[in-house]
């Protein structure tokens, strides 16, 4: 019998594993790839989406051509998590596991947060982005704040760009001068690991107007007052509000006992659970590194090669490098670019590179060859 290999979730870190043991297993694995949804969608492509430059069906990209030697991608929803007997249930049946990683990303917790509703104010699911798409485009006098319900969260520039966007959309129809723009959030600085990218970041909002409150996190948004509330107990005006939801992991890897404070207790360096042969890898764990895709993705190159090592009698010496680089929208067409790492110095660091046109050619680089390399489109 072929080794069984389980994967939950084909987000950047399950695609990513499935395709790495493909290339380097071929047919010798039986790889079950396991995927509620129909289809992929690059996080960034959301603020594409929010500002009217991509439509959600543009965005969508089937999982009907992901298909790889020896991987078996499965549309059913994972119900429940045996991490002991690496057995994992589904609305479609019963998958036993030789090795069992998770990768189901992070969810969203809104019920501590009243007033904030998926799919409404909020742009971190398509949903969401879709509709306040139409919101943002008549949106054209009052307070608009890009505001998050906790931290950690997806993507920590995310915000900052969102308001860089909406800054440059307000310009472009005339309306800038009657809108504020504020980002709450709950991290000192835009970017803490780099210095330097959260300046840049800084100095941006300053030229343009845009407040940025640091330390703090959005506690209620009370629409027919229009206002938000804030955990240092005051309130603002808010007559346009783009919520980040407060993250965690999905329910079903909670209701497996999979977590600690609402992320999965991982090996920061190995990424294993405390449970033999079952790892998590991607935004759903607690490795102290940035939840955003590249790190899913390296995190998935790291299991890869210790499973790897495991099916030949090795003993798995891989370390998860908590490193990556991030394309950061800076407004105005320009991108820049950090390369952050967690783990091989004292304390994490991040490089900044300014923005240049290269950096907007890299970053279309970025979702062209992961389209290739999951999807086969070329
Ligand atoms: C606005 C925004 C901008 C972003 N920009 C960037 C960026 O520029 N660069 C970057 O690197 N990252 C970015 N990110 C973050 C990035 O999208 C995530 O960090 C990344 O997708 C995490 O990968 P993952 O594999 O851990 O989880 P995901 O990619 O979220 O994949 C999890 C998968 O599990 C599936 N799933 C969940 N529950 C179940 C279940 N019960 N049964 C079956 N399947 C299930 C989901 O459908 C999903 O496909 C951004 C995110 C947002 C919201």
């Amino acid at each position: 019998m072929k080794p069984r290999i389980v994967i939950l979730g084909a987000g950047f870190g399950g695609l990513e594993l499935a395709t790495a043991l493909s290339e380097t297993h071929g047919d010798s694995l039986a790889v079950t790839l396991i995927e509620r949804s129909d289809h992929f969608v690059f996080g960034f492509s959301k603020l594409d989406v929010l500002f009217g430059k991509r439509t959600a069906d543009a965005v969508r990209i089937s999982y009907a051509t992901v298909v790889k030697p020896g991987v078996r991608l499965v549309r059913e929803t994972v119900t429940a998590i045996d991490a002991a007997n690496r057995r994992v249930t589904t609305d479609a049946g019963v998958h036993d596991a030789d090795y069992l990683v998770i990768a189901l990303g992070a969810d969203y917790d809104v019920s501590q947060t009243p007033g904030v509703v998926l799919g409404d104010n909020e742009f971190y699911t398509l949903e969401g982005a879709t509709r306040m798409r139409d919101v943002v485009a008549r949106f054209d006098r009052g307070a608009a704040v890009v505001g998050l319900c906790g931290a950690p969260y997806k993507c920590p520039p995310a915000p900052s760009e969102c308001a860089l966007l909406l800054h440059d959309q307000l310009e472009k129809r005339g309306v800038r001068g009657a809108c504020s723009i504020a980002i709450v959030s709950p991290l000192s600085t835009p970017v803490p690991p780099s210095p330097e990218t959260s300046a840049a970041l800084l100095s941006a909002f300053a030229e343009r107007g845009i407040e940025y409150l640091a330390s703090t996190r959005v506690v209620a948004v009370d629409r027919a007052r229009q206002v938000i509330k804030l955990d240092n107990g005051t309130e603002r005006p808010c007559q346009l509000f783009l919520g980040i939801p407060k993250n965690r992991a999905p329910d079903v890897v909670i209701a497996a006992g999979l977590t600690k404070d609402g992320w999965v207790t991982i090996d920061p360096h190995t990424l294993e659970t405390p449970f033999a042969g079952v790892w998590a890898i991607g935004d759903l764990a607690n490795t102290g590194a940035p939840k955003a895709g590249v790190f899913s993705e390296v995190a998935a190159k790291t299991v890869a090669a210790n499973i790897g090592a495991l099916l030949r009698g090795e003993t798995p010496t891989a370390k998860y490098p908590g490193s990556g680089s991030c394309y950061i929208e800076l407004g105005a067409e320009r991108i820049a670019r950090v390369d952050v790492d967690f783990f091989s110095g004292p304390k994490p660091t991040g490089r900044f590179y300014p923005p240049s046109i290269a950096l907007r050619a890299d970053k279309e680089q970025f979702a062209t060859t992961r389209r290739a390399r999951w999807f086969g489109q070329r």
